[in-house]
């Protein structure tokens, strides 16, 4: 048995000690000897944060194309570099983003992304955990569809190679890129293997509109149509759902992902309609989509925008407070991937993070949740915990060498543009 002791860190507005054993909270305000003690006076403790929409490894194209239209972006830049990234590109990639999650107190993610395997090792190799899904698009084309459902059975064969942390899921990309022969077969599939189903939903008015044309409905109706509206959906964006499909979607138990720098940033067109998905008793979770559209994996300036989006919108600044920002970081995406509480309770995953507000940008300290939502960013992080593991103390990163993860991956980036660059792709 490995244990951790936390003494004096501040919980809930108290000095607390925290137990942690085999991973677990096995105790809190009772202090033992434990293998290894870290003294926290002065740091608030708060649950680790969990990315419920990313593709990691597109921290590759940090800053490249930026400023562009969605679909100019998508065609004239990352398609064709996507085209040629490989295993060890997305490796690589996956790591330099893990390692600015970490940084940043986030310990979970649920990730979207082509090469499977380089997602899983990386999330293994960081001693982080995450739910990885990979992208299943066929276009409509049958040949294609039957080579995606064959991998896609492999990989669920195999779904426990890269160990108790990192899970998979399923990861049709959208309405538009999958026939609804394969999103019907994925629902199935899912369902018999109580797997989430991580999809793009609603984004942008023209995906509805160009589902209306050819279903004649609209992207969550044909979810509903072919089976896949249920508490194993998780969908990311829902910016363009109306108040039945809202309904739809929280009475089946299913979350929906907000991702509001990125959608600012690509301009989407409208803003999620978070009080009304509440009133709907809709399961909202927070994510920070890719670092080509964000441009960073900071969580906590997630969190804020989120909720300052939210009240811009309502005008009314009651809108969601700092306390369902954090709960959408922390407790949403837990209670859509059977994650525990996300909350920092006896018998929980040891899934937290010791922040520091000691700088001037942080004090005084009336709320420490007001603190760390409105005022902090990632770097006041202090100290990231996942599943009791120590990843980061006092800012410096255990087990894994820094330095050699950003080299890697601004080598893996720089090759990549090379390659693209000799096919005169972009
Ligand atoms: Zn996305």
């Amino acid at each position: 048995m490995t244990s951790l002791l936390i003494r004096d860190a501040v919980l809930d507005g108290t000095a607390t000690a925290i137990l942690i054993e085999d991973g677990r909270i096995a105790a809190l305000g009772e202090e033992r000897p434990a293998d290894r003690t870290i003294e926290a006076a002065g740091l608030y403790a708060f649950p680790s944060l969990r990315n419920a929409h990313t593709h990691a490894a597109m921290t590759l194209f940090r800053g490249y194309g930026d400023d562009l239209p969605l679909m100019e972006w998508l065609q004239t830049k990352i398609w064709p570099a996507e085209f040629l990234l490989t295993e060890e590109d997305v490796y690589h990639g996956t790591r330099l983003a893990l390692l600015e999650m970490l940084k940043g107190g986030t310990t979970w993610l649920a990730d979207m992304y082509w090469h499977r395997d380089g997602v899983a090792r990386a999330v293994r190799d960081m001693g982080m955990k995450g739910h990885i899904a990979s992208v299943f698009i066929d276009l409509g084309d049958r040949e294609k569809a039957r080579e995606q459902q064959a991998r896609t059975i492999e990989r669920l064969a195999e779904r426990d190679r890269y160990g108790p942390r990192v899970k998979m899921a399923f990861g049709p990309h959208a309405i538009y890129t999958v026939s609804n022969e394969s999103l019907e077969w994925i629902g199935r599939l899912a369902a018999k293997e109580n797997l989430i189903v991580h999809i793009h939903l609603a984004e942008t008015e023209h995906e509805v509109e160009e589902c209306r044309k050819q279903h004649g409905t609209t992207p969550t109706r044909l979810l509903q149509r072919l089976g896949l509206v249920g508490p194993n959906l998780v969908a990311a964006h829902g910016i363009w759902l109306d108040e039945e499909e809202r309904r739809m979607l929280a009475d089946a138990g299913a979350t929906v992902v907000t991702n509001p720098v990125s959608n600012l940033k690509l301009a989407v067109g409208g803003i999620f309609a978070y009080r009304e998905a509440r009133q709907a008793g809709l399961n909202v979770a927070l994510g920070t989509d890719g670092a080509g559209s964000n441009n960073n994996l900071d969580m906590i300036e997630e969190m804020k925008i989120a909720a300052l989006v939210q009240k811009h919108r309502s005008g009314d600044p009651t809108c969601l407070p700092a306390r369902e920002a954090l709960a959408m970081a922390t407790e949403a995406p837990a209670r859509a991937y059977g994650l525990g509480t996300g909350k920092i309770e006896v018998g929980e995953p040891a899934d937290l993070m010791l922040v520091d507000f000691s700088e001037p940008a942080t004090q005084p300290v009336h709320d420490p949740v007001s603190n760390l939502v409105y005022a902090a960013n990632a770097s006041n992080v202090h100290t990231t915990i996942c599943d009791g593991v120590v990843l980061m103390h006092d800012r410096i990163v255990e087990g894994v060498d820094e330095q050699e993860v950003v080299r890697a991956a601004t080598d893996a980036a720089r090759g990549l543009f090379e390659r693209v660059a000799a096919e005169g792709k972009a």
